[in-house]
């Protein structure tokens, strides 16, 4: 027992805490949750709390189905949605073979060693995403059909008397108190729409916190009557909800992506870098956006990026560099805007960490940054410049993603096919649907 272990059933005892819920995620990124009596918590801890793989999507082939969950210590919070009586808690767990060896299959596992590579390479992975999602009246739709968003506010709009104020002050001392720190929250550009930033951490630690988010979030709307959801595209008439996320790579205690009086202030590494999330992007995209509907978004205006670029301070490139003040030289980084809030942050990280490190491991070589706006440009204009659209569809996603052979290396063999087997089996099914869309356009005139 080490002590992080000890403090953990101190404190469970001390706090007087009666279920300890086990956290891990399945292939796509849904939350599965065991609770555990607190007197099998030790056991947890030493040999993992055994459970059927193989009811997970993506974790176990049906003949290899036993599975053990082990809790890791340093993930341990209250939940205080809970209330003060019958506390409950929670542990992120880490997914092990029956021999007790790491599984593949699990995606914190593949995000880990995405990790370690990186470690290997001398870096350490920092992250901050920006989460946007819709708050709606309730999760049924309107008479129209469409959601019913709970405001009809705009970007950065204060809405007099509207539940979003009350609902970002409630969810943001929520977070809080399950030790995630907010930097930053606003109303975003469709109505209903809203935006929580988290405080940098290193990527492990800012996949987890995605996860507690989306649950926080869906819990404290819960409450307030509202239905809070991370949808890509819930309204065809406004913007999606992106997962922007910011990466800085650090050598001991410098950015790596910092080179005082170079162009940006970008060092080679940082070139090198953003060159490997763009060569590789349309073989991820279905991972960092892995719904049909994600695609909805990617393809439907509203600031969302739809082609290979990257600029400074250019909120049309899929590679951002934002602007940091002189002498903030810590601070650098890139934001990947593609990536959306319904997306594995495990997978998708370790996708996008795994391709950029791979342009630093092979020097890639980084085309200019994107000055104009690159959705007012021609098609013609864009061939020129080589900003290739990113994958039009699921199924162009699924198609590319094929293809590649970074993806596999990165995911593993198994989460590559398991991953590649759920998405075109929504694929196959989404094609199947005869949408409103074709009844309007089609049965009056056909
Ligand atoms: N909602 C936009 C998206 O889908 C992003 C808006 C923004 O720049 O924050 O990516
Ligand atoms: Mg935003
Ligand atoms: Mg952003």
């Amino acid at each position: 027992m080490d002590r992080q272990q000890e403090f953990v059933l101190r404190t469970i005892e001390e706090r007087d805490v009666r279920f300890v819920r086990l956290w891990f995620t399945d292939v796509v990124g849904s939350l599965k949750s065991v609770a555990l009596a607190p007197a099998e918590v030790e056991g947890a801890f030493e040999e993992g709390l055994g459970f059927d793989g193989s009811a997970i999507e993506g974790l176990a082939r049906v003949f290899e189905s036993d599975m053990l969950a082990q809790p890791d210590p340093s993930t341990f919070q209250i939940l205080p949605w809970r209330g003060e009586t019958e506390q409950t808690s929670r542990m992120f767990c880490d997914i092990l073979t029956p021999d007790g060896e790491p599984s593949a299959a699990d995606p914190r596992n593949v995000l880990k060693r995405t990790l370690a590579k990186a470690a290997d390479m001398g870096f350490t992975c920092y992250t901050h995403p920006e989460i946007e999602f819709y708050l709606l009246k309730s999760q049924e739709p309107g008479p129209d059909g469409a959601p019913v968003p709970v405001d009809e506010g705009g970007y950065f709009d204060h809405v007099p008397g509207g539940v979003a104020q009350d609902f970002r002050r409630t969810a943001v001392t929520m977070l809080e108190s399950v030790g995630i720190s907010v930097e930053f929250s606003h109303h975003e550009a469709g109505p209903g729409q809203n935006e929580i930033d988290l405080r940098y951490a290193d990527a492990l630690q800012t996949a987890d916190n995605i996860m507690t988010f989306r649950t926080v979030i869906k819990e404290v709307a819960l409450q307030q009557g509202t239905y809070a959801t991370f949808m890509p595209k819930p309204f065809t008439a406004h913007p999606g909800s992106g997962m922007h996320t910011h990466f800085s790579l650090f050598e001991g205690d410098t950015n790596a992506f910092y080179e005082a009086g170079a162009e940006f202030q970008l060092s080679k590494t940082a070139r090198q870098f953003i060159a490997g999330i763009l060569k590789h992007a349309p073989e991820f995209t279905a991972v960092t956006n892995q719904f049909v509907n994600s695609y909805k978004r990617l393809w439907g205006g509203g600031e969302a990026p739809s082609y290979l670029s990257w600029g400074h301070n250019n909120r049309s490139a899929l590679v951002r560099v934002p602007l940091y003040k002189p002498g903030k030289g810590q601070s650098a980084r890139i934001e990947y805007r593609g990536i959306d809030s319904a997306a594995n942050p495990y997978l998708a990280y370790a996708v996008l960490l795994g391709a950029g490190l791979k342009g630093i491991e092979e020097g890639y070589d980084l085309p200019a940054a994107a000055e104009d706006d690159v959705w007012s440009l021609s098609s013609a204009e864009r061939r020129a410049m080589g900003h290739d659209p990113l994958p039009a569809s699921l199924h162009d996603a699924i198609r590319t993603m094929e293809d590649s052979e970074l993806m596999p290396q990165i995911l593993g063999e198994q989460v590559f096919e398991h991953f590649l087997r759920n998405k075109r089996a929504e694929w196959q099914d989404y094609r199947l649907q005869v949408t409103p869309y074709e009844l309007q356009r089609n049965l009056g005139i056909l």
